[in-house]
Parts: structure tokens; C-alpha cells; sequence
């Protein structure tokens, strides 16, 4: 069963009466579990939907769907899969202690893989979550690989129960379903021949592996220093090189590029970002594989609606792992506002500088950066540091922000969602 949370006008959940509250029960006498149900089994035309209203009433719809009419009826989050395996390298294990309860929930669900794109290892599956995922054919799903040696990622994983990551991929390609892979990489355990083995075997599996990203380990201060660590930057070069010749090979071969570093690989390199004609449509760029090319694409492909923001002074904070890529970004967005835009790295005062990305900053950093600063006329934020709620890590929120500063603050994820419009103080 799962919960109506609202019914939009004008839709076939608002003619049946539907109301906020009501309980979906079953669809053709299939009971509705999460979402995916929901969403699956009310895709037909024809169907029978039993729900129990607000009040009580148990109701039993014989469902005729008029053609264009939407279904218009939002249900709860499902209740996320937490993780079965404790990595080394996991974030949570670097969060400090006394941060909302949340943040500490280790999500591993194939249902978020599918429908927003997270990543999951699979390894929690139960034969059931196999059945849906055949029988719902959810695909693409974004896969954490990490090592297809069973014996290596489960020792990665910290998982002696994770099933062969090999036999799944071949199970659920044999019914049509496609993954974006990426592999963490863990210097001296899935890096060098390892990663060969990897690569070698995502390859085989032909179309079925859209691509596979390789995405350096990144550590906080609270992180198990004593069992990882970071890539050298020659370990970064080296792996790197190894991408850069399974994409040369899928480029001859296949026409994409197939294998990616992650934009941090290359900057922990000291190498430059491959070109955006290269990154296959930017499949990855939640992954931060390409961010920066897709940024300057954005940019340059949103010109036209931006505002005029002549004669005004920008703040534009980010990480520091970004900020020697930042002014190549910055360049175009000047050209086209005639803006005046400053750059302002920002170290992590929660996680410790050696967390760098700007998605982790905590509203506080952004606050002691802006304190007296009234020769700014706006102050752009990483919109990745806001959750839904609009709060930061350290449980700021972006109200209480804005109203402790003298500059208007907009949360931006590409600048030209933030600068098309004027100010509004
Ligand atoms: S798979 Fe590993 S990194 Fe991901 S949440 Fe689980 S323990 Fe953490």
C-alpha cells in the first residue's frame, strides 16, 4: 500500500475523487508496494484500482483511461534500500557526528538507480527486486562497479555476501536492460591491472554498458585514513592513461568514447579536460564526468536569456577543488552579462579542507564569506549544497542565510538559471 500526496486538477485522479491521504491498495489485484508499482501498473489503459479514502471508504475503480488524460496522482517516497556493505572509502564514515539523522543513512536501491539515476551495487537484491527489475524492465540502471573480480569487490565492499557483479550484469543484459557503470577508484586495490580487468569486461558486454566513469576516492578528515587513501597524482595520470585507451579503442570501434574520468581524476592529474565533443551527450555530468565542458556548453547555449548585469559585482563561490577550472567558466558568462564576477574558493570548516567539492560546503562557509561584504550585488551558491528542503549540510537553511547577509543569494547549478532574471533588492 502507499499513500496519495496529492492530486493534480484536471487529471483522472481528481474526476475518481481521489484525496491527499488515500491509501492505493492494489491494481488489478496486485498489491501496490512503492512507486514503481504504482507507477507500472497504472501505465495500461484498462485497469482495476482498489483505494481506501481518508475516511475510510474501500473503493474499487474500474478504470477506462481517457486518451491524453494524465493520472495526476502523486504517491510517498519509497522507503530507501540502506546498503549492505561497509567501504572504506564510504562517505558516511567521513561525516562528522552531531549532522541531521539522514545524512547518515547508507541509500542502495535499485528503484533510485532507476528513476533519478544514483548509483547502486546491487548487492542487496532480493530474488523479488530481481523479478521487478525484470519484470518492470528498469533500465538504464547506474551501476557501482568498482572491480568485476568477485573476489576484490567484495573485499572493496566490505561484503562478503555480494553476489558476482559479473553474473548479474549478464542476467539483466540478456533482457534488455542497460547500465552507466563507474568505478571508485581505491589506489592500490581497484586501480592498475585491476582496473584493466575491469574495463576489459564492461566491454565485452557490448551495447549493454553505456559507458564506464572512474572517480577518484575523495576523503574527509573523519574518514579510515588507516585503511585508504587517496590517488597520487601519478596513480591519476596512470589511470587516466588506461581510460583514455579504452576510449580511444571504443571511439574506432563503436563511435562513442565510452570510458570517462571523472573531471576531479583529471584535475588531480594536473591534466587537461578532454574536449566536450567527447563526452557522449554528458550521460555522466551528474557524476561529475564533464561538468565543466557541459557548464561552458550551457553557457554558451543560454546567452540569449540572460539578463543584462553590466556595471554589477558577482560572487561566485565554489569548492576548491573547482576553482582552477572556474575562471575558463567565467570567462564566456562575463562576455555575455558584461557582469563583474568574483571567484571565491571556500575551504570546508565542517568535513576539513580536504574536502574540496562545493556540494559539501556548509551554509556557515558561505556566511562568513559574505559577512560586510556590501560591495557585492549578488552572491551565487553551489545549488548541489541545498538539499529539497533548502538547507545545507550543517543545518542552515538558505533563509536564515539570506537574511544574515547584505547581498542577494541565489542557489545556481549552471549560473545561467541564476542570472536571468534581474535583481530583486
Ligand atoms: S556502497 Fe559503499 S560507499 Fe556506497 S553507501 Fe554503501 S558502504 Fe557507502
Amino acid at each position: 500500500m502507499i499513500r496519495v500526496t496529492a492530486v493534480a486538477p484536471e487529471s483522472l485522479g481528481s474526476e475518481l475523487g481521489l484525496k491527499p491521504g488515500a491509501e492505493l491498495l492494489t491494481i488489478n489485484g496486485r498489491e501496490i508496494e512503492d512507486f514503481l508499482d504504482w507507477e507500472f501498473l497504472s501505465a495500461d489503459d484498462q485497469f482495476m484500482l482498489h483505494v481506501r479514502q481518508p475516511d475510510g471508504e474501500e473503493i474499487e475503480f474500474d478504470i477506462e483511461r481517457p486518451e491524453g488524460l494524465p493520472m495526476g496522482v502523486a504517491v510517498e517516497a519509497a522507503r530507501i534500500r540502506r546498503c549492505a556493505n561497509r567501504c572504506d572509502f564510504c562517505f558516511v564514515d567521513g561525516l562528522p557526528v552531531g549532522l541531521r539523522e539522514t545524512l547518515y543513512i547508507r541509500d542502495d536501491d535499485y528503484r533510485l538507480s532507476f528513476k533519478y539515476g544514483n548509483f547502486a551495487t546491487l548487492t542487496n537484491l532480493k530474488p523479488r527486486d530481481v523479478e521487478r527489475i525484470l519484470e518492470y524492465r528498469l533500465s538504464p540502471l547506474y551501476v557501482s562497479v568498482h572491480a568485476t573480480d568477485p573476489v576484490l569487490r567484495r573485499w572493496l565492499l566490505r561484503n562478503p555476501l555480494a553476489p558476482d557483479i559479473m553474473e548479474q550484469l549478464r542476467l539483466f543484459a540478456s533482457h534488455g536492460i542497460v547500465f552507466h557503470t563507474q568505478v571508485v577508484l581505491s589506489p592500490g586495490v581497484n586501480d592498475g591491472a585491476v582496473l584493466e580487468r575491469t574495463l576489459e569486461d564492461l566491454y565485452g558486454f557490448g551495447a549493454s554498458v553505456l559507458n564506464v566513469s572512474a572517480v577518484p576516492v575523495g576523503l574527509t578528515t573523519f574518514s579510515k585514513h588507516h585503511l585508504v587513501r587517496e590517488a597520487t597524482r601519478g596513480e591519476c595520470r596512470a589511470a587516466i592513461g588506461q581510460l583514455e585507451r579504452w576510449a580511444e579503442r571504443a571511439r574506432k570501434e563503436r563511435g562513442i568514447t565510452w570510458a570517462f574520468g571523472a573531471d576531479e581524476l583529471y584535475l588531480r592529474a594536473g591534466l587537461p579536460l578532454p574536449p566536450a565533443a567527447t563526452y557522449d551527450g554528458f550521460e555522466q555530468v551528474e557524476n561529475g564526468v564533464g561538468s565543466v565542458r557541459w557548464l561552458e556548453q550551457r553557457i554558451a547555449g543560454d546567452a540569449g536569456d540572460l539578463a543584462d548585469w553590466r556595471g554589477r559585482r558577482i560572487a561566485v563561490f565554489t569548492g576548491r577543488s573547482m576553482a582552477e577550472l572556474m575562471p575558463q567558466v567565467l570567462e564566456p558568462l562575463r562576455a555575455v552579462t558584461h557582469a563583474e564576477f568574483e571567484l571565491i574558493p571556500l575551504g570546508n570548516p565542517l568535513f576539513g579542507d580536504a574536502v574540496t567539492c562545493a556540494g559539501l560546503l556548509p551554509g556557515a562557509a558561505f556566511q562568513a564569506a559574505l559577512a560586510g561584504r556590501n560591495d557585492l550585488d549578488l552572491a551565487l551558491i553551489p545549488g548541489e549544497s541545498l538539499n529539497e528542503d533548502r538547507i545545507f549540510m550543517d543545518d542552515l537553511t538558505l533563509q536564515a542565510l539570506a537574511a544574515a547577509t547584505p547581498v542577494e543569494i541565489r542557489p545556481s547549478y549552471h549560473f545561467t538559471d541564476a542570472l536571468d532574471t534581474p535583481l530583486t533588492r
